[in-house]
């Protein structure tokens, strides 16, 4: 059976000096995913091994590494969708979870789908992983940023920094095993400056993923509040289920969430059960890393 597996790295203005860590992160993400994949090992562990080590990257806005909430702390989400059991794992605003996607891959099995906050840290806790500061998901690059909003201190200034930020780090990944088992799976820090307690598109089924093995699976990145309004990664799938090619379904749904809601920008991955892959944005840029059979691996922005 053919294996594949695409990954992406966030779609936004990335910027030239920024390029080559964000192509080095998804490259990097794809081969170690990749070898759980060739090895004989499971969509869900290869997803988890490519989002936690973008995670623990912190060039992306996922684990370490992660934009600030106005409050000046890490919130986290992450997400994970099995495609043939349906099973779903989420968890939201974790302030002390070094590798949210764990915790989501865990709860695939239950005993909830979805935890969110202190409930999920001490859960996690119960479970044996090891809790962190919140501090040490903050790297000197987001403090600055936070400091010079908090500088400014005014509403405009906040989104005009917003804007200046971007802030479209989010990553995600969708692997295809052996088996024939199609998994997404997706994690960020949110949108830079966020609310305390804001959760986006990221960790909501139907919207920041979807992952269905018998026809397709997908997951988004961009500006959370559009993307949900338009359940993006189940339009993609139901593209797919019409008879869309891949590529098609992504563009198409990446111009629906355009068309549909003012400025909604972001993108996509997608996979097929025939390994075949689709990505497309509406951003300027978007990182991402893709491998499919015995082809070659294809990365890029
Ligand atoms: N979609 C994420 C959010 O709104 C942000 C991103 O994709 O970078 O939380």
């Amino acid at each position: 059976m053919r294996i594949a597996m695409i990954v992406h790295g966030g779609a936004w203005a990335i910027p030239d000096d920024q390029v080559e860590a964000h192509l080095a992160g998804c490259r990097a993400a794809l081969a170690a995913g990749w070898a759980v994949l060739e090895s004989g090992g499971s969509a869900r562990d290869a997803c988890e091994v490519a989002v936690r080590l973008l995670e623990d990257d912190p060039t992306f806005d996922a684990g370490t590494g992660s934009h600030l909430t106005a409050a000046g702390s890490v919130e986290l989400d992450a997400a994970m969708m099995d495609g043939q059991s349906l099973r779903y794992g989420a968890v939201a605003s974790l302030r002390r979870v070094r590798n949210p996607i764990v915790l989501a891959h865990r709860l695939l099995h239950g005993p909830a789908t979805f935890l969110v906050g202190e409930g999920a840290e001490r859960y996690a806790a119960a479970q044996g992983m090891a809790l962190c500061e919140n501090s040490e998901l903050v790297v000197e690059r987001e403090r600055a940023l936070w400091e010079q909003w908090r500088a400014s201190q005014t509403a405009t200034a906040a989104s005009g920094l917003q804007h200046t930020l971007g802030g479209r780090d989010t990553v995600g990944a969708i692997a295809l095993d052996q088996s024939g088992n199609l998994v997404a799976a997706n994690s960020t820090g949110g949108t830079p400056l966020k609310l305390p307690g804001r959760v986006g598109d990221t960790p909501l089924i139907g919207c920041g993923l979807y992952a269905d093995a018998q026809i397709g699976a997908a997951v988004c990145t961009g500006w959370g509040e559009a993307i949900v309004r338009v359940a993006l990664a189940r339009r993609v799938v139901d593209l797919l289920e019409r008879g869309l090619a891949p590529q098609s379904a992504a563009e198409a749904a990446v111009r629906i969430l355009n068309r549909r809601v003012a400025g909604g920008t972001g993108g996509c991955i997608v996979l097929t059960p025939d390994g075949r892959p689709g990505l497309a944005w509406n951003t300027r840029r978007m990182a991402y890393a893709y491998r499919s059979g015995a082809g070659e691996p294809v990365v890029g922005v």
